[in-house]
């Protein structure tokens, strides 16, 4: 059986739900609980599950879009759908202003700030005469569509799912998007930024979006309950919504169903059977709750929805394909190049660059230049300040002297995302992939900067010419590289060597000037390294200029128009490969233990 089909028998389940003959109400009453939580929950799966941004402060976002709405269409007498365009409006201008200052924060100090937050909206609800104190506002009317009130149970509870089925497909969408790649990449940082990831604009974007979610859960729940009070909002509620989606599984859309489902009846089940155990007299509820829990997470340590689908897998189901189809890739539309410099022209220029981390000199007054169709090697001994060099140049750490420019532009102090837009890409010396992506959405990441399809596009599916153009570049690069036959298998699955060659790639989805490679060769067997030699020499045939940083002598030598050796942070030789094999500097320092090659070098020359 297919996703699919299993799919289509949870929607008719689902649609037949309340229909169900003898259902007792107490059944849609939870139905819609655990859609009303699930929306919540959702938002924090992709804000904490997929952006690793802890809250627990999502419950102040569901009170705003509840007071809101509650206010509005009792003392004001507005519509309750007045109420949600204010409370939608109300909770992202918050949540805004409250992304824009903590979102900054790192380490710990981003879910304290979200505690406070939540303690702080709770007060000002339980502390405002016009929100009724901590009584609260009633007589809230029902939501009514085209003249039919959803007042009764089971009529609200078709708006609450189909609202909260509409924001799965949303937020599915989005992840499987180039945005969507770009917010799942955000906890590598430094990667994600080298191609063009503007990480502080993805944070609030996934925050906002998580705070809408709650607005909107909060504006249903006021209808639904007819009254709001502020402990609804309070900070208890804001660590359960986290803690469903942990037990849910942190990384998927129906990970947030089922965690709160999961949630949701155990605790109440467990208010019913146990008092007849063990008498109503001990409150043991939370306590066999706790212990349950605990049992779960000990054996699904990622939450329940991966054991689901594994045992899917395994009773012989298949899993949503992850395949494009060939179709996409093909019919797609290319996207522009970018203009290259004329061969021999200046693309790089590096002058006096200097970098200590405290009292240790990692690059001292390292000059070059590097010119069109070049590549130019970077060798040394380890620790010599190869990366670091990178690092500098690319932007992801900042020079302490010296200056870089890029055709003929200054750009040392420009945020690596901005220094990738201008047409340098780079691999990293300890690979940098995303494991849970698949090698075609890994390299379709490096094309992040060649379109402009936002968020909300991407929610919608709106941008699926767009889409196609970035995977179908994406395929034509691993294609290119070799990997054209892994394209949809998970990328943490690929061997070390050829995680390196996925590097190449995505960085050439960027469509480069300048191609920066850190120890590419490192872990290739011998004809790996030969067909990789070879897509570099193409590459420069093609007019790309490249830096290359690597340990295997034969692999550089043969390559390389030019080199600089470098030795303890400073400038050790430069020039042609042969003039700096022969360089006695060279010989005495670094290349010593190079002798045992010579023979086979020379029989080469
Ligand atoms: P290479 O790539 O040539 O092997 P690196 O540039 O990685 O060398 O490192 C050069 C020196 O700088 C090493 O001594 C290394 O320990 C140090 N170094 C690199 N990055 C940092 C950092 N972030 N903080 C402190 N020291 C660093
Ligand atoms: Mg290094």
């Amino acid at each position: 059986m297919r996703a699919r089909h299993l799919l289509a028998c949870i929607l008719v389940f689902l649609a037949v739900f309340p229909l169900i003959p003898g259902l007792p109400v107490f059944w849609i009453t939870q139905m819609n609980y655990i859609g009303l939580y699930s929306l919540v929950v959702l938002g924090l799966v992709l804000l904490t599950g997929v952006g690793g941004l802890t809250s627990f402060g999502q419950s102040a976002f569901v009170g705003l879009g509840a007071y809101a709405t509650a206010w509005l269409s009792t003392a004001a007498g507005f519509s309750p759908w007045v109420g949600l365009a204010a409370g939608l409006a109300l909770t992202a201008l918050v949540a805004y202003a409250l992304g824009a200052i903590t979102l900054r924060l790192s380490g710990h100090f981003l879910p304290l700030c979200t505690l406070a937050w939540c303690l702080a909206l709770y007060y000002l609800y339980g502390n405002l005469d016009f929100l009724g104190r901590y009584d609260g506002i009633a007589g809230i009317p029902p939501i009514s569509v085209f003249g039919w009130s959803l007042g009764p149970g089971e009529r609200m509870y078709y708006l609450i799912w189909v609202l909260l089925l509409l924001a799965m497909w949303a937020t599915h969408n989005l992840l499987h998007s180039r945005s969507g790649r770009a917010i799942r990449s955000l906890r590598s940082g430094t990667m994600a930024e080298s191609f063009g990831v503007d990480l502080a604009h993805y944070k609030v974007v996934i925050f906002v979006y998580a705070a809408l979610l709650g607005g909107l859960s909060g504006w249903l729940y006021a209808h639904m309950q007819r009254a709001v009070s502020p402990s609804p909002f309070g900070l208890g509620y804001g660590i359960e919504y986290l803690f469903m989606a942990v037990v849910g599984g942190m990384g998927s859309v129906w990970g947030a169903v089922v965690g709160t489902g999961v949630v949701l009846i155990v605790k109440d089940q467990l208010q019913n059977v146990l008092p007849g155990l063990v008498g109503t007299s001990v409150n043991v509820e939370l306590l066999v709750f706790g212990v349950l829990m605990v049992l779960v997470l000990q054996h699904a340590r990622d939450g329940i929805w991966p054991v689901l689908a594994g045992a899917w897998r395994r009773l012989g189901g298949h899993g949503a394909s992850r395949a494009v189809s060939p179709d996409v890739l093909e019919t797609a539309r290319p996207l522009p190049r970018r203009e290259r410099p004329a061969a021999g022209a200046s693309v790089l220029r590096v002058a006096g660059i200097h970098k200590a981390f405290g009292g240790l000199v990692a690059v001292n007054d390292i000059s070059f230049e590097l010119r069109a169709g070049e590549i130019m090697g970077l060798i040394g001994p380890n620790g010599a300040g190869k990366s670091t060099t990178f690092n500098l140049i690319s932007g992801v750490t900042a020079l302490s002297g010296g200056e870089v420019r890029f055709m003929d532009r200054r750009i040392d102090g420009l945020p690596a995302h901005e220094i990738a837009r201008m047409g340098i890409a780079r691999s990293f010396q300890h690979v940098q992939i995303m494991p849970d992506m698949t090698v075609l959405e890994n390299a379709a990441l490096g094309a992040h900067l060649r379109s402009h399809a936002g968020v909300i596009a991407a929610a919608l599916h709106a941008e699926r010419a767009d889409e196609a153009a970035l995977l179908r570049e994406a395929a034509q690069q691993l294609q290119r590289v070799g990997l054209g036959a892994h394209m949809h298998e998970l990328a943490g699955n690929l061997p070390l060597g050829r995680q390196r060659i996925l590097e190449i790639a995505r960085a050439l989805a960027c469509d480069p000037v300048l191609l920066m490679l850190d120890e590419p060769a490192a872990g290739l067997r011998y004809k790996e390294k030969q067909d990789l030699a070879e897509v570099l020499d193409r590459l420069r045939g093609e007019g790309m200029s490249m830096l290359l940083v690597e340990h295997d002598m034969d692999f550089v030598m043969n390559l390389t128009d030019h080199l600089l050796v470098m030795d303890f942070g400073t400038r050790l030789a430069e020039g042609r490969p042969e003039e700096v094999q022969r360089n006695p500097a060279v010989l005495e320092a670094y290349l010593g233990d190079w002798a045992d090659d010579e023979p086979a070098m020379e029989a080469r020359a």
